[in-house]
């Protein structure tokens, strides 16, 4: 492996800090001295029930979550949770509403529409997703709305989020610990780790118990209901141990740097230092016109020489992970909770150059 410094700006698996990374390794090795690998601790064992335990408070602390929910851990990622949410909240004949955001608001409603109806409330296909769709509607027919917090690939970004009188199932896994939640109008919060507090392999769930379905109302498999999982303590059946305390050291770190409403002025801080230098730049553009993301930063050169020309440069400088979506193209800047400003300055100095 290379010593020389990579930046990363991958949209995930993203970085995590050296000393979550150097706290890992020595985990992965011999766990607190107990002579044993994290990765090989029973995750029934007390060692493992202790930290799960203290990640479950962390996220219920950072958050100030509300006592009727309850934060589960499930293994896999946050695409599962696409399907198992409307599993767990919709009876049959019941529909779930979306606003077609981009490429996550659509794999949440074909998700969905494999299971229970979808209403399409709004759209911004038509504007090949540049810009989050206007609601016009006045009335919605589904019991919940699905919103894609933020769409990673377009880089787009809710700044509040629209209301239409009844509650949110918000997939949250590129902006999750970095904004607030509006828990009064929320039914399912979710996120996977491996973008804002952790590695691949697990995903966090938030569930209002309100509007869980009653036991006789659900027809679906034990494992995917979240009552199993809130009843269980997480531990159904076997979490990745590794991947949790990964979570736990970035939760840790979230805390120990001021928790979440310094999690949103970084986010602030570092998206502003990057759509400041595209704005002012001759020969670069945003590709989103609106709502634009603080967590991916999407961005075009004029012509598709000056795209392999900058595409090269940035290689030159070791910036890495920064290539747009096959389907976009162009550049996007993925700045999650753990990049330093100083590499939002170092890439910001190298475009300056070109
Ligand atoms: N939702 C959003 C907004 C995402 O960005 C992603 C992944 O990038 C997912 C869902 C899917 O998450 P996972 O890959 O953990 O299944």
């Amino acid at each position: 492996m290379s010593d020389s410094i990579q930046y990363n700006f991958s949209p995930g698996p993203a970085l995590l800090p050296k000393e979550v990374f150097d706290q890992g390794a020595k985990a992965l090795v011999n766990y607190n001295n107990s002579g044993l690998s994290i990765a090989e601790i029973s995750h029934r064992s007390p060692i493992f029930e202790s930290l799960l335990e203290e990640a479950t408070q962390l996220i219920k602390e950072l958050y100030k979550v509300p006592s009727h929910f309850e934060v589960i851990w499930v293994s896999g990622g946050a695409s599962s949770q696409l399907a198992i949410a409307p599993m767990n909240l919709l009876r049959e004949g019941e529909s779930m509403a979306f606003i077609e955001s981009g490429y996550w608001a659509k794999k949440a409603i074909n998700a969905t529409r494999e299971i229970r109806a979808v209403e399409v409330l709004a759209s911004s296909s038509g504007n090949s997703y540049t810009k989050l769709p206007e609601l016009k509607i006045t009335e919605c027919r589904s019991k919940y709305l699905h919103l894609s917090s933020n769409e990673t690939i377009e880089g787009l970004q809710y700044s509040e989020y629209p209301d239409v009188g009844k509650p949110l199932v918000l997939d949250m896994t590129s902006d999750f610990l970095v904004r607030d939640i509006p828990f009064d109008r929320v039914a399912i919060a979710f996120a996977s780790a491996q973008k804002n507090f952790g590695i691949a392999g697990i995903t966090c769930v938030l569930v209002n118990t309100n509007y869980l379905l009653d036991e006789k109302d659900v027809n679906i498999p034990s494992i995917f209901n979240y009552r199993t999982h809130i009843a269980h303590k997480s531990l159904y059946h076997t979490l990745p141990t590794f991947p949790m305390y990964m979570s736990l050291l970035a939760l840790r770190w979230i805390k120990n740097k001021g928790g979440i409403q310094q999690m949103q002025r970084n986010a602030t801080e570092r998206s502003s230092l990057l759509y400041k230098v595209i704005d002012e730049h001759p020969k670069l553009k945003s590709i989103t016109l609106d709502y634009r993301s603080k967590m991916n930063v999407c961005f075009k050169t004029n012509t598709a020489l000056e795209e392999e020309q900058l595409k090269n440069h940035l290689k030159e400088n070791n910036i890495i992970g920064i290539n747009g979506f096959p389907t976009i193209g162009g550049f996007r800047a993925s700045m999650y909770n753990f990049m330093p400003i100083e590499s939002v300055e170092f890439l910001c100095k190298i475009l300056n150059e070109f």
